[in-house]
């Protein structure tokens, strides 16, 4: 490893606070970089993924640029060492969440680019939201007032979305509302109307209709002189599925992670995308069990022979799949070993008849290792879908990679 590399990961380890938990500071050889055992479970983020397939989804768009959605926590992954690594991409044209302390906290991160506020807000943070230059969203009549008092106190230009319900009847201003507010935005001193944008659902018929209206919406608001800003309506789903969504931007969340919102899709093959985390955890005990003996409190797993069996500290507490026992693996010193149990916040995994594991060896229970571990390849396995690490618990320690 280059002095360059150890330091920033070093660097990265510090800023995340990792030293003082013990963890192995970097993904090779974890026997010897192992200070000691820690209990703690942690995720790994690759920057090259993340800027690989920023490029490809903006590649798939046909080059049109990508608002890339961190909401939840980044989708489970740390919104803001997420963002801090998309920061530094050409194809990211900015970043979207739904709660607004995230989207404060992401600005505080050091993020430049422009940041995208979903949902409403907390007056008592108006000010503050507009003087780091976060876009509010005008998603209903109260938020607008609430938009229209922050422009009064304060000297800066408010940038705000109009953010049109064209059917997924979910969030936003019910479209036959959208034309009046919207020119009561352009009416407005002090307001900047930046984007205008809706949500596509997924049936192709229903979502077609919802493009036709959004852009009959956007002719009639050009008609009366009202500059709508940048336009964007599609989520990764409809990336994939309708050319003509991408409008001036996509929006995807997941693909930005490196998942396709299905499991298995066509595209996948001409437009790769790599998962950029690993979730890991140490080995912290391992026993043979005797034949009749069983392990957690559901007694799930019993032993038909006498086995090795390894316990690693995460559950699902920490948002690790609980169906994870119904069939999937995790990868230790190379192979791969079957859950057999999980949790709150113990795995384990069956090791078998030769211990081939130790106590303080690095378990990666998600990564691109393998086909089995891979978020889709996991989401497969258990029965789930490819968003599971939405759960992941905002604690996990996060560890940045240049590359993996
Ligand atoms: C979550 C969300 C997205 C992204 O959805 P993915 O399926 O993860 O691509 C886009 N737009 C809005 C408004 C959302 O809430």
């Amino acid at each position: 490893m280059n002095e360059g590399r150890r330091n920033f990961i070093i660097k990265s380890a510090l800023t995340a606070g990792l030293a003082s938990v013990g963890l192995p500071l970097s993904g090779e050889s974890p026997k010897e970089k192992t200070v000691s055992v820690g209990p703690n479970p942690w995720l790994e983020l690759s920057e090259e993924a993340y800027l690989k397939n920023a490029a490809t989804i903006s590649k798939l768009a046909g080059g049109k640029p990508v608002m890339a959605v961190l909401k939840n926590n980044g989708y489970g992954l740390g919104d803001v060492e997420v963002a801090q690594i998309l920061n530094k991409s050409e194809h990211i044209a900015g970043m979207a969440f739904v709660k607004e302390k995230r989207a404060l906290a992401v600005r505080k991160g050091g993020v430049t680019k422009p940041i995208l506020l979903m949902g409403d807000f907390d007056e008592s943070l108006g000010k503050e939201l507009a003087e780091s230059e976060i876009t509010l969203s005008v998603c209903s009549a109260d938020s607008f007032k609430k938009i229209k008092r922050l422009a009064k106190q304060t000297s800066k230009t408010v940038n705000v979305a109009l953010y049109v319900d064209t059917g997924l009847g979910r969030m936003g201003i019910p479209y036959d509302q959208a034309q009046g507010l919207a020119e009561k935005v352009a009416a407005t001193r002090g307001l900047n109307l930046a984007h205008t944008f809706s949500t596509l659902t997924t049936p192709k018929d229903y979502a077609t209709e919802q493009i036709q209206k959004f852009n009959e919406l956007v002719k009639t608001l050009e008609s009366k002189g009202i500059s709508v800003g940048q336009k964007h309506l599609a989520p990764s789903y409809s990336m994939l599925d309708l050319p003509n969504s991408f409008q001036d931007m996509v929006r995807p969340g997941i693909l930005v992670h490196g998942s396709y919102p299905l499991a298995k899709m066509s595209i996948a093959e001409q437009f790769p995308l790599f998962p950029t985390y690993r979730m890991k955890a140490q080995v912290i005990r391992i026993e043979k069990l005797r034949k009749g003996e069983s392990i957690g409190f559901s007694r799930f797993y019993k032993l038909e022979k006498d086995e090795w069996i390894a316990t690693l500290p995460v559950g699902w507490a920490d948002g690790y799949n609980s169906g994870a026992e119904e069939g999937a693996f995790v990868l230790v010193n190379d192979q791969l070993y079957r859950v057999v149990n999980v949790n709150a916040s113990h795995t384990n995994l069956l090791i078998g008849d030769k211990k081939t594991v130790d106590i303080g060896d690095t378990a990666t229970l998600i990564g691109p290792d393998r086909p089995e571990i891979t978020p889709e390849g996991f989401g497969k396995l258990v029965g789930g879908h490819n968003y599971l690490q939405i759960n992941y618990k905002e604690s996990l320690p996060k560890l940045v990679h240049e590359k993996f």
